[in-house]
Order: structure tokens, then C-alpha cells, then sequence
């Protein structure tokens, strides 16, 4: 079911001023009023994990005591991204006791965008949240999002508005990152935007029909366009641990975005080789020149200069070679049509889920 209206670009952001609140549902025709006319809306709230054993149970707690009160039928899941710790035996006992948790068991770490569209994928809900389990992200901002949906939205989009989180380090980089992917990429993509946000079912289809294995969702659901808002918040401190984002995973996350998001890189190099070309056919011109004159006599050959040529030839080269060798190895990867991840297990009741276990569909 898509609620996309058509209005595929607008993006807005809610401030302290947005009218058309009406969490009763009353006037208006908002996604949500029309499921809710025929039966309850089924929400599922996707998280992944990874070695967050000390982080996972107060998380739980603090979602819950969110989502109970709320008048739609809650699913949580959770989606342990090969753990090593005791996240695992934790997230057994959660879903033991709650029937509203299922445990997607990944067979090892595939990484914070693979888990979390392992855990889009076996949702059937009519509205999905996605949210990291560290607690950074407050559940607070739930019925927020859940209002906006109501009105009609099928994409809110969470913007980190606090200067005090994260660190200065990470807030740089992201900063610099997202200044260079509005310069490269011509899908618009907002900075600061985590990946706590709500989508549609009529979205989350959509994504699935997005097999790619280098996946940055945060550019995906921009992509995708439908109507779609952004609600500013301030991250809270982690509830314990530290960030599970190494600096190789936030690398290899930036390359996800760069070069499956813009071919600007292909053509830089195309653009400093004409510049190089350029630069060749002066000196012809200069060389000539003498010639014409008869005073060929006063070219000397320098062999620096001739040195420096060379090597700023062959860099350039080497430079647009590596990019193109970038992006064959993201086709190499792409026609491979690996699955993103592997579901190990996959456990809990689900009250909505029995008609079948849910499984990618890889
Ligand atoms: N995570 C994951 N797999 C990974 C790395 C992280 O599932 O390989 C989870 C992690 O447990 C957390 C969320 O993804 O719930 C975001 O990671 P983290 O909070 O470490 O990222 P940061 O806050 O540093 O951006
Ligand atoms: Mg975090």
C-alpha cells in the first residue's frame, strides 16, 4: 500500500510552529486515518545490534514504556548483527517474556545498513521504525513521528540538531562528508540525518525493490522521494559502550555513499586528463613558436621540467584508473547478486506474524 500522493519532492521540516496536529485523527485525510477507520495500525520498530549487551535491556525498557501506551499494535525487532558478546542471550530472555519482540539472528556482522534491512524486510507493518539500540536516539520522538504519519507524511527524517552530541570528531567529519556529497550527488541528501526514521509500508516496498549490496539508506529513501518531513532532535549521550562504527566501517560507509550516489569521480578524472591534454598542446605552441622564430637553438631541454611532466602525467592516470577500477569493483559486486545478509535464525511469536515465519526474500 503506497500513500505516495504524488507530491514526490516536498521535504519540510516540523518547527516549533507546525500546525495540522491532530493525534485524534480527526479531520483530514492522513495515511494513518484511513487504516485506522478499519482495523489498528500495525507499527514495527526495526533494531540493530551489535555488542550492545549493556545498552539492550534499558533500551528496551525506555521503547516500551513509549510505544505501550500508544493505540497501534507495536512489533519490536530486533536484528543482532553477529555479536559477539552477550546481546544474544539478552535479546532471548527480551523475547521470551514479550511477545511483541522478534530476534533476527544475523550469521555474522554484516554491518549497520545490512542489519537494518534485514530487519526492513521481515516487517509487514503498516509503519516501520528504524532505530539504533544504543540509545542515542531518543523513542521519545515515536508518537512525534507516528503524528506526522498520521497527517500524511510516509517519510520522517530525523535531523541532529544539538551541538553538544556527538563528539567534535564525528560532527566534523559528517559535516565535511555531507559537504561533499551535496557537491557530488545529484539525489539530496540531508546532513545530520541518522538513520532513525519512519517510512511507509508503501516506502519500505519500495526499498525492497532496491537489491543493491552497497547500501546507504540514508540516500536510498531521499532517492526514493515520497512526501517527506524532517523532525530536528538531540542525541542523547550512548546508554553504555562506546560507538560500534570503527573508523574502517565509517570509511567504507562514505564510499558507499560517494560512488553509488555519483559518477562525479569518473568524471573528475575525465576532466583533469583534458586539462593535462590542455596544458600538452601550450607547449606544442611554445615549442613552435621558437621554431618559427629560428631560435630553436635557445630551447633548452630541462630535464626537471621534463621529470615533472612526466610524473604529473602518470599521477593523473593513476588517479582516473583508480576510480574507474573503484566502480568496476562495485559492478563486480553488484552482478554478483550476493544477498546482503545472511538470517541465521529468526525467533519470536508474533502475534501478526504467525500465518509464516517472514524471510528475506534475497
Ligand atoms: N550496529 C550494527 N552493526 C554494526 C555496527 C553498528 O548493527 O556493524 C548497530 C549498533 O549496535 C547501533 C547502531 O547500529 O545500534 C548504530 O551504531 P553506533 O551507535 O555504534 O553508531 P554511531 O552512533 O557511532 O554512529
Ligand atoms: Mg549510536
Amino acid at each position: 500500500m503506497s500513500q505516495d500522493d504524488g507530491d514526490t519532492s516536498t521535504s519540510r521540516r516540523v518547527g516549533a510552529s507546525d500546525e495540522g496536529a491532530d493525534p485524534a485523527m480527526g479531520a483530514g485525510a492522513g495515511a494513518g486515518q484511513v487504516l485506522a477507520d478499519t482495523k489498528m495500525v500495525a507499527l514495527d520498530i526495526v533494531v540493530p545490534l551489535y555488542n550492545e549487551e549493556r545498552s539492550v535491556e534499558s533500551f528496551h525498557q525506555n521503547l516500551m514504556r513509549v510505544t505501550t501506551p500508544l493505540a497501534f499494535d507495536v512489533m519490536i525487532y530486533y536484528v543482532n548483527d553477529g555479536s559477539t558478546d552477550a546481546t544474544a542471550t539478552i535479546l532471548g530472555k527480551i523475547a521470551g517474556a514479550d511477545g511483541r519482540v522478534v530476534v533476527i539472528e544475523l550469521s555474522r556482522n554484516f554491518g549497520h545498513q545490512a542489519a537494518l534491512s534485514a530487519g526492513l524486510d521481515v516487517t509487514k507493518g503498516d509503519v516501520v521504525i528504524t532505530i539504533d539500540g544504543d540509545g542515542q536516539h531518543p523513542p521519545e520522538l515515536i508518537p512525534e513521528m507516528l503524528r506526522l504519519f498520521e497527517n500524511g507524511y510516509d517519510v520522517v527524517l530525523t535531523q541532529r540538531n544539538d551541538v553538544r552530541q556527538p563528539a567534535f570528531l564525528k560532527r566534523s567529519t559528517s559535516a565535511v562528508f555531507y559537504w561533499l556529497l551535496s557537491r557530488v550527488s545529484d539525489t539530496n541528501i540531508i546532513p545530520g540525518c541518522a538513520d532513525y526514521r519512519l517510512l511507509s509500508r508503501g516506502v519500505v516496498a519500495s526499498l525492497k525493490e532496491m537489491p543493491e549490496y552497497h547500501r546507504f539508506l540514508r540516500g536510498m529513501v531521499a532517492w526514493l522521494g515520497y512526501r517527506t518531513v524532517i523532525l530536528p532532535y538531540s542525541e542523547q549521550p550512548r546508554i553504555a559502550g562506546r560507538s560500534k562504527y570503527s573508523l574502517k566501517k565509517m570509511i567504507g560507509l562514505a564510499m558507499d555513499a560517494v560512488f553509488s550516489f555519483s559518477l562525479v569521480p569518473l568524471r573528475l578524472g575525465i576532466a583533469l586528463g583534458a586539462c593535462f591534454l590542455l596544458l600538452a598542446l601550450f607547449e606544442v605552441v611554445y615549442v613552435l613558436w621558437y621554431w618559427l622564430r629560428g631560435e630553436q637553438q635557445l630551447l633548452v631541454p630541462g630535464w626537471s621540467s621534463l621529470m615533472f611532466m612526466i610524473l604529473l602525467a602518470g599521477g593523473t592516470t593513476m588517479v582516473v584508473t583508480g576510480f574507474i577500477g573503484i566502480y568496476v569493483g562495485y559492478i563486480f559486486q553488484e552482478v554478483k547478486h550476493r544477498p546482503v545478509y545472511v538470517v541465521k535464525s529468526l525467533r519470536g511469536p508474533g502475534s501478526r506474524r504467525d500465518e509464516g515465519a517472514p524471510g528475506p526474500e534475497a
